[in-house]
């Protein structure tokens, strides 16, 4: 038991760092509480959490990744720091995100209507994947991922990227935990990852409780959690999405070759350009033999 506590692992840290996802919930909060420090809360939170988890066990390693609309930057571990000093890892994390914030977040291309407003947690989620992939290759340590979001969108155009990230990091054995800072709606796409990797979920509606939540769920190991009372469930929204119109899909059609999922029946799969059968046509007479 003594060798199961005292093995180090590696976390790899998502963090949204979407300045409109951000702003629009610090409107939201400066609403109810007339304060609006959600992003520096929420950054004291994260660095909190990274420095507990390095502080827990000798030879804890971490990976942290900031995801923004234009794409995701691999803020730890760098050419300047990659050791695992929680003080030095904190400094290195505050200000390449200072660095990102004054710089690429502000630019234009932002505020351009063709891009979409959410971050791009499928790349980030790739890096992540990767760089945890590599850190194994030289050790072989125990993973996991976890995954920060402000705001509730529902992802809808990142869904086959992220569902495809999920199976790997299953594949890899690391689970996903998430954790979506939104008062009202989930965000299936991520519930579904932590259900598929065996993670825990976590949508939180006030940030004063944001690193309560990080400690008290996320902190401890997969080892440990076996041990701990279980998370508050929430039902997992299991829905696909529509491969064509990225609509959320109760009832749809699937493809028989690549099971690509449709809302609205359509006779050339858009995935495999497979021509599917119309519903109504006579069945061919050899499978009337079959019969
Ligand atoms: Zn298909």
């Amino acid at each position: 038991m003594n060798e199961t506590l005292s093995r180090s692992s590696l976390i790899a840290v998502v963090l949204d760092l979407n300045p409109l996802a951000w702003g629009f919930r610090a409107a939201q909060d400066a609403q109810r509480t007339s304060k609006s420090e959600s992003f520096v809360k929420a950054l004291d939170a994260t660095l909190t959490f990274i420095s507990s988890y390095l502080l827990m066990t000798h030879g804890n390693k971490v990976v942290v990744v900031g995801a923004h609309p234009l794409g995701a930057e691999i803020l730890h571990p760098s050419d300047t720091y990659s050791g695992n000093t929680a003080s030095m890892v904190n400094r290195q994390i505050e200000a390449r995100v200072n660095e990102l914030c004054r710089g690429v977040l502000l630019d234009e291309t932002i505020a351009d209507s063709r891009t979409s407003p959410a971050s791009r947690f499928n790349n980030a989620l790739s890096k992540a994947l990767c760089c945890i992939n590599r850190m194994r290759s030289e050790k072989d340590l125990p993973a996991r991922l976890m995954v920060m979001k402000c705001g509730g969108d529902f992802l809808s155009h990142q869904y086959l990227p992220l569902i495809n990230c999920a199976y790997a990091a299953e594949h890899l054995k690391v689970s996903i935990d998430t954790v979506v800072l939104e008062a009202e709606t989930d965000v299936p796409v991520l519930q579904q990852m932590s259900d598929v990797t065996g993670g825990v979920y976590s949508r939180i509606s006030e940030p004063a409780i944001l690193l309560q939540t990080l400690l008290t769920y996320h902190l401890p190991d997969d080892d440990a959690r076996k041990m701990l009372s279980k998370v508050p469930a929430t039902p997992v929204d299991s829905r696909a999405v529509c491969f064509k119109t990225r609509a959320v899909t109760d009832i749809g059609y699937v493809c028989s070759v690549c099971l690509s999922v449709y809302k609205m029946l359509t006779p050339i799969c858009v995935t495999c350009k497979s021509v599917l059968k119309l519903p109504g046509m006579p069945p061919s007479r050899k499978r009337k033999r079959e019969k």
